[in-house]
Formats: structure tokens, sequence, C-alpha cells
């Protein structure tokens, strides 16, 4: 025993996510549950997971941290898509949105992506970092340890790299871990006459290079829809990024099909989106173990249908969630009650909708030093005060966090 050993307990509930299947669907009986649990923690990771008394028996020299009353424990959430970096508001494009004006519309009078790109152009990286940051608190308060991050709103070379450096920053502040992920290739810019092609082959070769030098991120996404690339604009520009040994993720399926099937074929990390989506990509994605990666807020913000969420896990797919939080389609950020409001309308099981925004995220983002309570993992977790560990999602998101841990520290 280490004597640097703490014990951290005993809490009402432990819900460890451990041993869950990758894939598929899951039922609540496999959610293993301690009983007046407790973890020990050593040098910033799980020791072990067990009933506080037999820990404390066979751990008696180590420090005991008690929690907040009546607290049930929950490895600490994964975000594995945001897009927290920008800077300026987009209320006036969501007034007009709500009022029934068409994104294409909003897109014609200078509103959409393009109004946040000339508003994070403005910002200093320092400004960008600060935003950041706050908001990174902000979902470390609603429970989310660890949050992707991705770049998208500068479409230059030196923007880009302002952003992902800003990204870095915010990572360095703030006691949550910040994935970055370069989104260079979020809509074309057609600035200066240049179209997506040459933008696409331009970006290959002055940025990604450079973001790898300088350690800025090793994930590269791209948006794959009729109003930004084609899938047959994305394979050269993917196929790419991959040799300079990026992983790669997709924005698919939103709107048209097609993105899957190449994310599939490529073997990315996870498709992103997915709300149109079709049977055969569903399969594709599942054999080939790419993460089919649902983002509820977007369908929110914009009055869309869900992703497939029921049909991915029956097709034997692996099912994350994440908050897609951006000021465009998705302004809210809230994982948890948006993996509440899909797990409700999709008939998910409890367990399938905490996989999806715990150990299944964390395999969205190659990471499998996270995501479930078990020994060697992070001791990143948060706890909420309720009797039973099925209230949480019972509350749809309204209930918050009393307290969260990173790596062992409280918040
Ligand atoms: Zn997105």
């Amino acid at each position: 025993m280490s004597n640097s050993d703490r014990l951290i307990g005993p809490f009402r509930q432990v819900v460890t996510l451990a041993g869950l299947p990758p894939a598929g669907p899951l039922k609540d009986e496999q959610i293993l549950v301690i009983q007046e649990g407790g973890l020990l923690v050593r040098e910033g990771r799980i020791a072990a997971a067990g009933t506080f008394d037999e820990l404390k028996a066979s751990h008696a020299g180590a420090a005991v941290e008690t929690p907040p009353s009546g607290s049930i424990a929950f490895p600490g959430l994964i975000d594995a898509h945001t897009h927290i970096c920008w800077a300026g508001s987009r209320a006036e494009d969501y007034a007009l949105r709500v009022g029934g004006t068409s994104y294409l519309e909003i897109a014609r009078r200078g509103g959409g992506i393009k109004s946040t790109v000339r508003q994070t152009r403005k910002a200093s990286r320092e400004e960008l970092a600060a935003l950041t940051s706050r908001r990174a608190r902000r979902l470390l308060q609603d429970g989310v340890t660890t949050c992707e991050v991705k770049s998208g709103y500068g479409l230059t070379v030196e923007e880009e790299l302002k952003m992902l450096r800003a990204i870095g920053d915010a990572d360095r502040e703030v006691p949550g871990d910040l994935i970055p992920t370069c989104l260079a290739a979020h809509i074309p810019p057609r600035e200066d006459g240049e179209g997506p092609e040459e933008y696409l082959d331009r970006m290959a070769v002055e940025l990604l290079p450079r973001v790898r030098r300088e350690g800025l991120a090793d994930r590269v996404d791209i948006f794959i829809e009729d109003t930004a690339f084609t899938a047959e604009q994305a394979r050269p520009y993917l196929d790419a990024a991959a040799r300079l040994g990026f992983r790669i993720t997709v924005h698919a399926d939103q709107f048209s099909t097609g993105g899957a099937l190449l994310a599939a074929e490529l073997g990315a990390l996870s498709a992103d989106h997915l709300e149109r989506t079709d049977t055969a990509s569903l399969k594709a994605l599942a054999e080939r173990g790419v993460t089919a990666l649902a983002l509820p807020g977007a369908s929110l913000g914009l009055g869309e249908p869900y992703a497939p969420a029921r049909r991915i896990l029956d097709a034997g797919g692996a099912l994350a969630v994440a908050s897609d939080w951006n000021p465009g389609s998705a302004p809210m950020g809230d994982l948890l009650l948006q993996a509440a409001v899909l797990g409700a309308a999709e008939k998910l099981s409890m367990a399938e909708t905490w996989a999806a925004v715990t150990v299944r995220a964390a395999a969205a983002l190659g990471l499998t030093d996270r995501g479930s309570l078990e020994p060697g993992r992070l001791a990143d977790f948060a706890v909420w005060q309720a009797e039973d560990w099925r209230e949480v999602l019972w509350y749809q998101g309204s209930l918050k966090p009393a307290a969260v841990w990173k790596s062992g520290t409280r918040i």
C-alpha cells in the first residue's frame, strides 16, 4: 500500500460502469452498483472500488475523504463532440430560425457559421482561451471531466492555429481535460475565388503538418454535407491526414447520406450526427467498430429528428452521445439533459444512456484510461445526491452534481 492512498466514501451507491461490452444493447441489470461504496485513489487513479467498510478494513492507513451525504458516484461524463471555442453571439440567428426563417436564408443574410467565423477571427488567442475556459468550467460543474473541443471557426491557416493554441491554453487553465480536434474542414470559406477542393488541398499541405509539429491536435474532423464538403472531396483530405498520423472523425449524415459510409470505410474513430443515416450505413459502422455518436442538442436546437439511437444499438453499434455545444445549432451545452431526453425518445435503457456518455464516449475519443470506475482508470467522477442511481436520469438532467473529482482531486 502506498502512503498516498486516499479512501473516498462512503457513497450511498457507486455505479462503476465497469465490464460492459463495447457495443450493442445493454440492460440495466448489467450495471454494477456497489451499495455503501468507496473508492480507493492512488496518484490520481482508481486503485480499488468496493464497499466502504471492506476498503477501510483492508487499507487502514489510507486517509479518508468524506463526500457530500447521500451521494451516488458515477464516472465523470465525457463530452466527445463540442465547438466551445468561439467568440460572439448567434442569438439573432436563433430568433430568425425559431421564427421560421430557413437556415439557407439566414446564411444568405450573412448569418450562420460564417458570422461566428467573423467574430472568432476578431478575437485574440487570449480572449478565445478565456471564453473556452469559462465554458469548460460550466461543463465541469455538470460533471463533464473530459471534453473534446474543435477548431473550425478560423478557416485560414493562421486562424485555425490560433484556435487550436487557444484550446491548448484553456486545457492548461482548467482542471478538466480538453481534447483538441482540427476542424479546418468545417465549411469551404470560398474566399478569394478558392473552391472546396483547392481549400482542402491547401489545408492538407500548409496547416495539418504544422498542427502535428506543434503538437496542437492528433484528431482531424470534416463536415460531410451538401452545404459543406462531399464525401469525394473529403476522401483525399482524410487520407492525407491519416498519413500524417491523425485519427479521423467525421460530421456525417445530418441532412444527407454518404458521410457515415466513408467513416466506416476509413475506419474513423467516430461518425457524428447520423440524423438521416440509413440501415446499410449503421451496419457498416458497427462492423468496422466506428462509434456512432448522436448529438441530440443539435436536434433540439434545429427542431429536427434525433439520430436513430435505438437502431444503432440494435444493429450492434457502439452508441455515444455528445452535446455538440456550439453557438449555432446547439447552444444549450447540457450533456446529461440531452442524453436523458434522447433516451426517453429513443427507448434507451439507463445502462445504454450512461455508457453513451462515459465509457463508450471515451472509446469515441480513443481513450482507454477513463470512462469507468475500475482499477487503473483515472479517478474522474461526479456525485449526485439521490436515493437511487436511476433517479439521476429520471430528473432528466435537472439534478446537478453535488461535487466533482478530476484525477482524484475534488474541484
Ligand atoms: Zn459539430
